[in-house]
């Protein structure tokens, strides 16, 4: 079944977004079963979690920190961690930036957007992001890379909706590629959709996709 539910993504989804499997919750032998259907890029919302998973599966598997991150967590995955999703502080920033430099290594960041109509979901609004952007200490910080941007949208049945919310988060990354980023090419990455709206995330732009239950069943 999981190695179905990957390839039917992986067809739908085609070349221009990279498919997250979101493992959380699951057991090691869902994980393998993925990992042996081709999948090499997980998803977790847990570090410790992660890291477990991490120690116990091929070591060419790319881990992807996709949930809320408390900054004393980060020092347990900073060695191998290959895309943190949430991030949506300067502090978190400062906290990432210095793990990145005790492990000497540069830690791949996207910076999560708040585009749902929702009180619950986290992230950064624009001018929050603006401000984070052109403050000297994140200029400063050369041990952490600005991939993209992540978003959640709202959890609602209203496609429409959703479909704003993500043409939004896009508007958005456009806006600062070329405020900010214009000059590194890293700066590609739009996280966005899950199992309940990733087709509507890939029409509009999505480069990575994070799915959990279409492919391990729910949780
Ligand atoms: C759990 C989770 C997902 C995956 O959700 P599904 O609905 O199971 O696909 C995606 N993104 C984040 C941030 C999550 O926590």
């Amino acid at each position: 079944m999981i190695a179905t539910n990957i390839e039917k993504i992986n067809q739908e989804i085609g070349l221009n977004a990279r498919l997250i499997a979101v493992s959380k919750t699951k057991p090691m032998p869902a994980l393998q079963e993925a990992y042996d259907a081709g999948q090499r890029i997980f998803g977790e919302n847990k570090v410790q979690e992660m890291v477990e998973k991490h120690q116990q599966l091929p070591k060419d598997i790319e881990w992807h920190m996709i949930g809320h991150l408390q900054s004393n967590k980060v020092k347990y995955m900073a060695n191998f961690v290959s895309l943190i999703h949430g991030v949506d502080s300067l502090k978190l920033l400062e906290v990432i930036n210095k793990e990145g430099i005790k492990n000497q290594r540069i830690i791949p960041c996207l910076l999560q957007i708040y585009i749902a109509n929702e009180e619950t979901k986290f992230g950064l609004v624009q001018a929050e992001l603006y401000e984070l952007l052109q403050n000297k200490s994140f200029k400063e910080m050369k041990n952490i890379a600005i991939y993209g941007l992540m978003g959640m949208a709202s959890n609602t049945d209203d496609s429409s909706q959703i479909r704003n919310e993500f043409k939004g988060l896009k508007m958005l990354f456009d806006k600062v590629k070329s405020d900010f980023f214009e000059a590194q090419d890293t700066f590609k990455e739009i996280s966005m959709g899950m199992s309940g709206d990733y087709l509507v995330a890939i029409e509009e732009g999505a480069t990575l996709v994070r799915i959990g239950s279409a492919i391990f069943g729910s949780r």
